[in-house]
């Protein structure tokens, strides 16, 4: 069994790292999405490949024993963050304790890919969603090397990515991880597609989704200048990932998008929060934070000091946020984006496949003018 036999792959290419052939090559699907393919003429059937993969032979999962709501008490992690900043201040006690962190940055050339960081510097760098799939191939054997020599590391990505971290060496006594609540991944290509052909890409030094609470994308030069913005009422690649128009095919079959989670602490956005005494502190982002383990707890205790942690139940979190139940839904309208984007070209494909959406947003305009 090798992984051209793999029905769901998460892209993580942990196959291609760990290839002792260095038979795996990758190739782009019609959306952009990256995926492994053996040479079958030097494959030895050694079967690394099949049993790395997160998808072919999944990780067994933690139960979430606690939930809380926080966000950082200084609002220093918490403005520059996605949602309350608990990722990045759990980064920084980890690397202030000797530690590595892996975690998602924009690279150029233009892109985004999970690196090491092991100082505040490097940390800086991940702040921030990023709503494209993050390239990990790079860093799983110096995440290997790190663990070999027994290193501490904290790995945080998408469910599947900690899944692949979690298969990449056999001993992970050291290895901390967070997954995020995730909805799905658009390719970089998608992204790229989307943005004005005047724009030069070389230009840009970092890329941000949202302010907080608020969506939306903006693309800076070196000196932290902004060269680019896009509102979301005129963000066509936002209103594609929001509706999951293109995401990759393991997406909508995501066997870690559930209750049972892939890392130690799960954290996403604690939307919906039952609790009027805190709904001032909603718009400027409060963290979902899921303990799934006994490490878990250790990172947590970590931010003690820094966090504003609220108590709060699992029933709460998973009724605000759907991928705690299930993976997004595959809609007809991906099957017909694919075919508008081929003759149509990205903006006017999801404008054709969100009809009722682009209709809004033409009424809107008019009204404006
Ligand atoms: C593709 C994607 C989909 C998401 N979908 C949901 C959702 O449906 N519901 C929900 O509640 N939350 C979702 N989130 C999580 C949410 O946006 C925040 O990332 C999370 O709440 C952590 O916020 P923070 O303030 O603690 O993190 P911050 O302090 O802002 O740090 C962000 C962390 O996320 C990591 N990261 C950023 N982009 C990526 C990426 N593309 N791939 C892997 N890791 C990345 C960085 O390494 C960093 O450690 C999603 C995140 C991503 C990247």
């Amino acid at each position: 069994m090798n992984i051209n036999a793999v029905e769901n792959c998460c892209g993580c290419l942990l196959c291609k790292e760990l290839c002792p052939k260095k038979c795996i090559s990758v190739v782009k699907d019609d959306l952009g999405h990256l995926n492994p393919r053996i040479d079958t003429e030097m494959c030895i059937d050694c079967g690394i490949c099949a049993k790395s993969c997160p998808e072919m032979t999944p990780i067994s999962l933690n139960e979430i024993s606690e939930v809380f709501a926080g966000w950082d008490k200084e609002n220093t992690a918490r403005e520059k963050s996605s949602s309350g900043g608990a990722a990045t201040l759990i980064a920084l006690k980890f690397v202030e304790g000797g530690g590595i962190v892996y975690g998602c940055a924009f690279v150029q050339p233009f892109g985004f890919k999970h690196i090491r960081c092991t100082d505040h510097e490097s940390l800086e760098r991940l702040r921030g969603s990023k709503y494209v799939q993050s390239d990990t191939q790079e860093c799983w054997n110096l995440l290997r090397a790190d663990l070999k020599e027994d290193r501490n590391v904290l790995f945080i990505g998408t469910p599947c990515q900690v899944a692949a971290a979690k298969r990449t060496f056999r001993n992970t006594e050291n290895l901390y991880t967070i997954d995020l609540i995730c909805h799905g991944v658009p390719s970089v290509d998608m992204l790229v597609n989307s943005l004005p052909k005047k724009l030069n890409k070389d230009e840009v030094s970092n890329v941000t989704f949202r302010d907080s609470t608020n969506f939306q994308l903006k693309f800076f030069a070196p000196g932290n200048n902004v060269i680019y913005t896009r509102p979301l009422h005129k963000d066509w690649y936002l209103k594609g990932f929001f509706t999951a128009l293109y995401y990759r095919d393991s997406c909508y079959n995501c066997k870690y998008a559930q209750g049972n989670r892939t890392g130690d602490i799960t954290l996403g956005d604690f939307w919906g929060i039952n609790d009027c005494c805190i709904a001032k502190e909603e718009e400027k982002g409060i963290s979902a934070i899921i303990i799934n383990s006994e490490k878990g707890n250790i990172l947590l205790s970590s931010i003690n000091g820094q966090a504003k942690l609220l108590k709060r139940d699992s029933v709460e979190v998973k009724k605000g946020n759907k991928q705690l139940n299930h993976p997004s839904r595959k809609s007809i309208r991906t099957r017909l984006f694919k075919t508008f984007i081929k003759v149509f070209g990205f903006n006017t494909a999801v404008k054709m496949s969100l009809p009722e959406i682009a209709i809004k947003s033409l009424i809107t305009g008019l009204r404006k003018k």
